[in-house]
């Protein structure tokens, strides 16, 4: 490709708020077979809301569950986290003092704190559940089962090992419909996509990648760098929405500063123009 179709492609890019990294960029983009999208924060819009809580009421209040979720996610970045500790800080709840803290990604957060003894807790999904052997004594699984049928992030509070309540996140669905009660494959239907990959750990999603690439296939993901920067590197081009992280910035070929999907097939469009100009 000649330097001037490379810096008037560039440009009209910009100019649309498609930011083109470099002109490699540019010009492999046209050769892309195959789009992933991350859901989190990229479908969906990534400023979820709590809608539902839930405790063991014989021992737990629902704002205890909330006040214990919370003192460990405010030291989270995720979504998920923010929107826990959103909730709290509308309720007016204290957070209670915390050491240890580590984030599981893909898993969820746990901590330290003085409940009576000092405990552990744990915030997290069904997997982190397992994984560290806590039990559900009272019966929280047929609502984690109601909740993710409603499309929406159920998410466990653990206290040493024992589930003491359940918190639901549901992220606001950035689609025509805008009906939350659907499940991941639902929301892949309606914008469209007719293959989901579900259940995959962060640190997979760059196999994943690989593994298609594997099939001869070229790959655009589109992330917002929250547990996806390595397969936005690991993509032919990674496209970042603006949105995101700056980790997803720097890992990705494109940034598409209005976080509106429909720049991607535009952003591909653009690279088969400039190419097609210079042939
Ligand atoms: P995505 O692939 O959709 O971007 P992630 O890989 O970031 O999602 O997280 C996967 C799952 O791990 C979440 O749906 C949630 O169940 C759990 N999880 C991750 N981080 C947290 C957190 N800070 N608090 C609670 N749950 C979390
Ligand atoms: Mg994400």
């Amino acid at each position: 490709a000649t330097p001037t179709a490379i810096m008037v492609g560039t440009g009209k890019g910009a100019e649309n708020g498609i930011l083109f990294k470099n002109g490699e960029a540019l010009e492999t983009a046209h050769k892309i077979d195959t789009v992933i999208f991350d859901k989190t924060g990229t479908i969906t819009e990534g400023k979820p809301a709590v809608t539902n809580i839930v405790s063991n009421d014989a021992d737990v209040l629902n704002d205890t569950v909330l006040q214990i979720a919370s003192s460990l996610e405010q030291y989270s970045e995720h979504p998920l986290g923010k929107a826990i500790v959103n909730n709290a800080r509308e309720r007016g709840l204290d957070f209670l003092a915390v050491k240890d803290f580590e984030a599981i990604t893909g898993f969820g957060v746990t901590a330290k704190a003085d409940y009576g003894d000092e405990s552990v807790f744990f915030v997290g999904n069904s997997k982190l559940m397992e994984d560290r052997g806590i039990k559900d004594n009272y019966g929280f699984i047929p609502l984690h089962s109601k909740y993710s049928e409603e499309g929406k992030t159920p998410i466990y509070v653990a206290i040493d090992n024992e589930i003491i309540g359940i918190i639901a996140v549901a992220d606001v669905v950035v689609m025509i419909t805008g009906d939350n009660k659907k499940t991941a494959a639902s929301i892949a239907k309606q914008v469209g996509i007719n293959s989901v990959l579900s259940e995959v750990l962060p640190q997979d999603k760059a196999n994943e990648v690989k593994k298609l690439q594997s099939e001869g296939r070229k790959i655009a993901m589109v992330g917002d760098g929250i547990n996806d920067a390595p397969a936005l590197a690991q993509a032919d081009i990674g496209i970042a929405i603006g949105s995101g992280t700056d980790i997803a910035m720097e890992s990705a070929d494109i940034v598409l500063m209005r976080s509106d999907l429909m720049d991607v097939p535009a952003a591909i469009n653009l690279s088969k123009k400039t190419i097609r100009n210079i042939k």
